[in-house]
């Protein structure tokens, strides 16, 4: 596996592989790697004949009051897992490499980037936005993987390679879980032991929705009541959302007809927990 630290290097390699008509799959990830983003490199190991995963902790998309210089870092561990995992290449680059003193260019998704995530977090998907695109540009993968984990995410990249005609295509895969149903995530280790037992309490509620939606009830309100109802007072968290929306353009919807996306965000003291849950509902015929 060839480890590459500098934008030039990467290009270099980027032009090579397109020259000699590999098939490039690209896997971008802030590193502290676990079982989701090895599934993200075996499905590209799967599809694609080089991959390139790229290990980033990128600062543009934490708030001021966020967990910068706190968040995991476990390079030697993450560099032994993408070897395990036959990675061609691993794309580590320093901040000062991707955002140079001069830098000033914002990628921002206007509607996609305003909606939940965007509420709770002004900036982060603008920050997502522009180091994905430049990111792309510097690897120019024909497939990049992302994970349904962070879902609004994913939408924002599908839309944004589409609006500006990337040529590469997003492919979504699905979000792996501890046997509990916690959705894996780097941040997870923040939990104390009681927060783990407590955060399995974001998917029960999804998977009440998505159960109430299966039996007939087509009323959003009442789903979100559900949802809600679960996190109780013995939970010591706080609701940021918990929703029906559409599945492309992740506006709440008031009736349920056809493919929806549950959506829910919780805190635990400052430790935030996103999940959601894809569900299809059936035409109603009346
Ligand atoms: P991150 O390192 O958090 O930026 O994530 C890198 C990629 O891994 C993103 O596309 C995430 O959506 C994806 N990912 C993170 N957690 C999971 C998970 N539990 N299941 C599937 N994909 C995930």
């Amino acid at each position: 596996m060839r480890i590459i630290r500098t934008v030039r290097s990467m290009k270099r390699w980027s032009t090579d592989s397109q020259l000699r008509g590999d098939k490039i799959g690209f896997i971008p990830t802030m590193g502290a790697l676990h079982a989701g983003h090895q599934s993200l490199l075996q499905r590209a190991r799967r599809t694609c004949d080089r991959v390139v995963a790229s290990l980033f902790v990128n600062p543009l998309q934490f708030g001021p009051a966020e967990d910068l210089t706190q968040y995991p870092r476990k390079l030697k561990q993450d560099i032994a897992l993408c070897r395990q995992e036959g990675v061609d290449l691993l794309f580590i680059p320093s901040s000062q490499e991707i955002y140079p003193d001069d830098f000033q260019t914002i990628v921002m998704v206007a509607e996609l980037s305003q909606r939940w995530e965007g509420q709770e977090r002004p900036t982060h998907f603008q920050g997502v936005g522009t180091i994905v695109t430049k990111l792309l540009n510097l690897v120019r993968p024909h497939r990049a993987f992302f994970g349904q984990k962070d879902y609004q995410q994913a939408l924002l990249v599908q839309r944004l390679v589409k609006d500006l005609s990337l040529p590469v295509k997003i492919v979504m895969c699905p979000t792996i879980r501890e046997n509990d149903g916690l959705a894996l995530s780097s941040r997870n280790t923040y939990l104390s032991r009681e927060q783990r037992e407590q955060a399995t309490v974001l998917y029960s509620a999804l998977k009440a929705g998505k159960a109430a939606i299966k039996k007939g009830m087509r009323s959003a309100g009442q789903i979100c009541q559900i949802m809600k109802r679960l996190i109780t007072n013995k939970h010591i968290m706080t609701i940021d959302y918990l929703a029906v929306c559409h599945p492309l353009t992740l506006e709440p919807l008031t009736s349920i007809n056809g493919q929806v996306i549950l959506l829910g965000a919780l805190r635990l003291g400052n430790i935030r927990l996103i999940d959601n849950l894809l569900v299809h509902a059936p035409q109603d015929c009346s």
